[in-house]
């Protein structure tokens, strides 16, 4: 697929602390209290927003965001980060309701998938694929590439084991238990094979990855995608690819996060060894070839990997600390570290840890790195702020946009997910829109007609 549709979902980490630091609210408090305004303007805590992206609370007290479908990485970015703002707001909104009532509480919101206790929940990188592709085929090839690509996209972090406490590449690493499943929780897949295509499901499957590490920098999200596409593409283009096949997927994932030098030998499935630098070497030599030569994102995309694995390669990080989450985060904890007096085992670290993943733009660490020069900014703000209204123009995004906004802009009761749209009205058709590449159909005009008409008849939108 040349162009491909994807969308990325992010769990986030809530906590509620008084300010001594202890717990304040039970995550289920903290999260009804977060989800009070959504809950009375949507009568639901699961809804679709203007920008088309679905905001929820699922069981487990993980608020979620799941951008629109996007097929422009850039696009998903500047969503992904849209996200965070509008959570930001809604965490601002219940903090100040808090303190109205003189508790002695603040929700802290952690783009974050691994928490102080040890649970691990979902970053879900969702992938477009022709259904003719012989799925089966794909893992085969993706998995290599999905186990090494943390020593690029890991959001890095400390874990301690026998040997005392480490920084390693990605701490999401310990937490998976299964390469290929159909299962999301329990069994904790790489690929996840659940057949749900939210679309045509004779011309399409969503290609469901959950191994990945919820990424602050803009660089990070960016060649998550934008790599794993160039990936996707090489398989699906049927030319000759590397095999690199694991003999053992999940040993191999851990020990790929604690070995900094990506050079050690991991054993693969004919016998011999391979590293990761390896495997990702030679993705990024197979990406090059099936990249566009004019395209200025994919040139851009390929150069920013090689970059990244060099950093690796040469253990040069003045590039690397200043875009990629764990080179930002090795440079900070061993800064905090040496100044402190303290090692890496330190809970002073471990606090940092979360803080740097702080959605909060005052008291995040990360957002205070960017201030500072220290952790990149690659979107514009009005990029990051139309994103939060407007959903992505060259997707289905676009027609879910316009009708949840005409609908909430006219008062009108209507219910939507990835592939329907759909008035609350008894005996409404609903709008099925099974392609997601589809950005105008006649059916969405009707639909947004009859909404601006029933609009004039009914109650004033509820203010925002
Ligand atoms: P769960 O939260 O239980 O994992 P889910 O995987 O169905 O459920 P949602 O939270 O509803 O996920 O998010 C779906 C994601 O998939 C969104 O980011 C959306 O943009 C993206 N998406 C929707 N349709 C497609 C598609 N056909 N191909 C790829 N991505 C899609
Ligand atoms: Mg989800
Ligand atoms: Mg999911």
């Amino acid at each position: 697929m040349k162009r491909r549709v994807g969308g990325l979902e992010t769990e986030f980490g809530l906590v509620c602390v008084r300010s001594d630091g202890t717990r304040a609210l039970e995550p289920e408090a903290a999260a009804r209290e977060l989800f009070r305004p959504v809950v009375a303007r949507g009568r639901s805590s699961n809804v679709f927003l203007t920008n088309a992206a679905r905001l929820y609370l699922d069981v487990g007290s993980h608020p979620e965001f799941a951008t629109a479908e996007c097929d422009d990485w850039w696009d998903l970015v500047a969503q992904d980060r849209a996200g965070e703002r509008i959570l930001g707001e809604l965490v601002q909104d219940a903090n100040e309701r808090l303190a109205a009532d003189a508790q002695d509480a603040r929700i802290h919101l952690l783009k974050n998938n691994v928490d102080s206790e040890g649970n691990s929940f979902g970053s879900h990188e969702n992938y477009l694929v022709d259904r003719r592709g012989e799925f089966t085929r794909l893992p085969r090839y993706l998995l290599p590439f999905l186990v090494t690509r943390q020593i690029l996209t890991g959001a890095g972090g400390v874990v301690r084991d026998e040997d005392g406490a480490r920084f390693v590449f990605s701490r999401r690493s310990d937490h998976m238990w299964e390469a290929v499943s159909s299962a999301t929780t329990r069994t904790r897949p790489i690929i996840n094979t659940r057949d749900e295509p939210h679309g045509d499901p004779g011309r399409f499957r969503r290609l469901h990855v959950i191994v990945g590490d919820s990424t602050m920098s803009e660089a990070s999200t960016h060649l998550r995608f934008a790599t794993t596409d160039l990936v996707l593409r090489a398989i699906e283009s049927g030319r000759a690819l590397p095999d690199l096949t694991l003999r053992d997927d999940i040993s191999a994932i851990r020990a790929v996060a604690r070995d900094l030098s990506g050079r050690a030998p991991i054993p693969t499935a004919d016998g011999g060894t391979t590293s990761a630098l390896e495997v990702q070497q030679r993705w990024l030599d197979v990406a090059a070839e099936h990249a566009e030569p004019g395209d200025r994102d994919e040139q851009d995309t390929l150069e920013t990997w090689q970059r990244g694995l060099d950093a690796v390669r040469t253990g040069d990080r003045a590039w690397a600390a200043l875009h990629l989450d764990w080179a930002i985060k090795e440079r900070l904890f061993e800064q905090v570290a040496q100044r402190r007096g303290v090692d890496l085992a330190d809970p002073a670290i471990e606090r940092l840890d979360l803080a740097y993943h702080d959605i909060d733009p005052e008291r995040g660490v990360f957002a205070a790195l960017t201030r500072r020069g220290l952790a990149p900014s690659i979107l514009s703000q009005e990029r990051i702020e139309r994103a939060r209204t407007v959903a992505p123009t060259t997707t289905r995004a676009h027609l879910r946009g316009q009708v949840v906004t005409a609908a909430q802009d006219n008062g009108v009761d209507h219910v939507v997910d990835w592939t329907t749209l759909r008035l609350t009205r008894p005996g409404a058709m609903p709008v099925q829109l099974l392609d997601p590449f589809t950005t105008e159909s006649a059916e969405v005009e009707a639909l947004l007609a009859e909404i601006r008409a029933a609009g004039g008849a009914t109650e004033p939108p509820l203010p925002a």
